[in-house]
């Protein structure tokens, strides 16, 4: 009888599932691997940075920019939303209860700032990191946003790298 040889290891840090191998000796090995199915699961990773099902609320009327945004994100792992006006931006917050928002400035019905007012005094999202995104350049435009709660402004057009790198900072 030739000597056999099983283990089982759980792979805790990949995905949740374990692989099973049993050998014998120059005979057939079998490798048994056990994955979760779960279509809520997250794919796991043990970077924290993970981007993957991060919901962004993107609140922009462009749609040129707010595709480019999205697209970009999308590719990065990001789940995007888009709000094309102030209202629906507050509603699909209200929704989605995003992990990150970003703001523009300048949108019909609610601009950027009000926006930004009514979300920080609503208590779900007094702490959500909001960007701000404007094509003003004006001086005293910075602190007009900061004063009403976002945590960074940039300015268009956008850098999407730049971008990606701030949402990335605040999320984590
Ligand atoms: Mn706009």
């Amino acid at each position: 009888m030739k000597p056999r040889f099983s283990s089982a290891q759980k792979l805790n840090q990949w995905r949740g599932g374990f692989v099973h191998v049993e050998c014998e000796v120059d005979l057939q090995s079998r490798f048994t691997f056990v994955l979760p199915l779960n279509q809520n699961h997250r794919p796991e990773t043990t970077d924290k940075n993970t981007m993957y099902h991060r919901v962004v609320l993107l609140a922009e009327d462009n749609r040129t920019n707010s595709e480019m945004v999205s697209e970009y994100l999308g590719a990065l792992g990001y789940q995007v939303i888009i709000a094309q006006n102030g209202e629906e931006a507050l509603e699909k917050a209200s929704e989605t209860q995003p992990d990150i928002i970003l703001m523009d400035i300048q949108m019909p019905k609610l601009d950027g700032l009000d926006v930004t007012r009514l979300l920080r005094a609503d208590p779900r999202f007094a702490s959500t990191p909001i960007i701000a995104l404007t094509a003003l350049a004006m001086l005293g435009d910075r602190e007009r946003c900061l004063d009403a709660g976002v945590n960074e402004y940039l300015t268009k057009p956008l850098s999407l790298k730049k971008l990606s790198e701030v949402v990335a900072k605040l999320i984590s």
